[in-house]
């Protein structure tokens, strides 16, 4: 992975090089970002850059021995811990090398995966990730040994949270690692992660993008035009993982989807024989569109939403305009906050189950059901479904 690969970004990167031109690399770093803003990409590039044997002012040769196999993910001395699930029947403790095909097939084709795209890639299905206490001493091992061919060993730890308690194991070298070893912690979470862990490491900050950033990268590199771009970006909120996923799909059409689930919805406050078999129908199609699509929907949502209770608390907003603002004053004009925010949940509640594979048609038939009770104010949460 090279920097110019790397959306935006270019405070943290003058930064990494910057360092490393001086030498004076951290030996425990923790890049903290949110999901999609490039901090596992960030992590790459730099421990290629670190050992690229013709580095440049502003990035790694990309050509170099060490370059190809950083590229490739196969660096004898870049080493990579990820949260993992218990392999069955195996006997012996999951760790991430078990995994390692998956992960460099996963990284090599988006580097701004999330935890979720990556368990669900080694069919984890509901099963949580974990970096285990045998990961910790495979990776105390392994920095004890000496560089086989470059200049640092890099030990990269994507989503470290996942360490939760074990963590301590590492703390010792995280303090003190042997010379020329280059911890990297990346990190979405950081109130998941130990204080003492926390304390031992530079805290590298990674922003998420700024929208304009995301029009760019997708202009420029994904043949998206201005305006979806600019639809695909404010969905996105600063990640780009979503904004590449919303960029293969139909994102036109998710205000028109979303707007045409709301009508069903309402629908549904006085169901007819017609409108009951319409809702069936939609169901049926859009169970069909692919998990990613109605995620993408749920998160449309979830952002028209927030402009309704913008319209409801100040009268207007000047983030929607046409078809999606006349919809939003009117559920602006008919529904309490209450039930707006009840809605709210309902949808968040969607979003979740579906990204954990629950069954689209029964979770959309339920959800549309229930937000019908909250827009006629009967719908009473109670179960912290989240
Ligand atoms: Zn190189």
């Amino acid at each position: 992975m090279q920097f110019k690969n790397i959306i935006a970004q270019s405070g943290v990167k003058a930064k990494i090089i910057q360092a490393a031109q001086a030498d004076r690399i951290p030996h425990a770093m923790m890049f903290i970002g949110a999901e999609g803003a490039g901090s596992l990409a960030l992590a790459l590039a730099t421990a290629q850059y670190i050992n690229c044997d013709n580095p440049g002012d502003t990035d790694s040769c990309g050509t170099c021995g060490s370059c190809q196999k950083n590229t490739r993910m196969i660096h004898p001395d870049v080493h990579y811990t990820y949260p993992v699930i218990r392999l069955k029947p195996s006997p012996s403790p999951s760790l991430s090398y078990d995994f390692i095909e998956d992960w460099r097939r996963e990284v090599q084709l988006n580097p701004y995966l999330s935890i979720n795209d990556w368990l669900q890639s080694i069919k984890a299905e509901n099963k949580q990730g974990n970096i285990t206490a045998d990961e910790c001493r495979e990776i105390i091992k392994r920095i004890n040994m000496m560089p086989y061919e470059g200049k640092y060993k890099v030990q990269i730890i994507w989503l470290a949270e996942y360490l939760k308690g074990e963590g301590n194991i590492l703390l010792k070298s995280l303090e003190e690692p042997p010379s020329n070893t280059i911890f990297i912690l990346v990190v979405e979470q950081p109130d998941l992660i130990l204080n003492t862990i926390l304390s031992r490491t530079q805290i590298v900050r990674i922003n998420a993008l700024e929208d304009e950033d995301i029009i760019q990268g997708l202009t420029a590199n994904h043949e998206v035009d201005e305006k979806n771009a600019t639809n695909i970006a404010r969905i996105a909120e600063g990640n780009w993982n979503i904004a590449l996923s919303l960029s293969h799909g139909e994102t036109s059409d998710l205000a028109a989807e979303f707007s045409n689930w709301m009508r069903m919805c309402s629908a549904q406050t006085k169901p007819t024989g017609e409108s009951s078999a319409k809702l069936v129908e939609w169901i049926d199609d859009f169970s069909k569109v692919g998990r990613e699509n109605q995620k993408m929907m749920f998160k449309y949502g979830l952002i028209f939403l927030r402009e309704c209770l913008a319209i409801k608390a100040t009268g207007s907003t000047q983030k929607i305009s046409g078809d999606e603002m006349k919809l939003a004053t009117a559920m602006a004009g008919r529904l309490s906050a209450e039930q707006i925010e009840n809605i709210v949940l309902l949808i968040t509640n969607a979003h979740y189950h579906i990204e954990r594979n629950a069954h689209p048609k029964i979770l959309l038939m339920s959800n549309t059901l229930k937000i019908a009770q909250a827009i006629m104010g009967e719908y009473v949460p109670t179960e912290p479904e989240v």
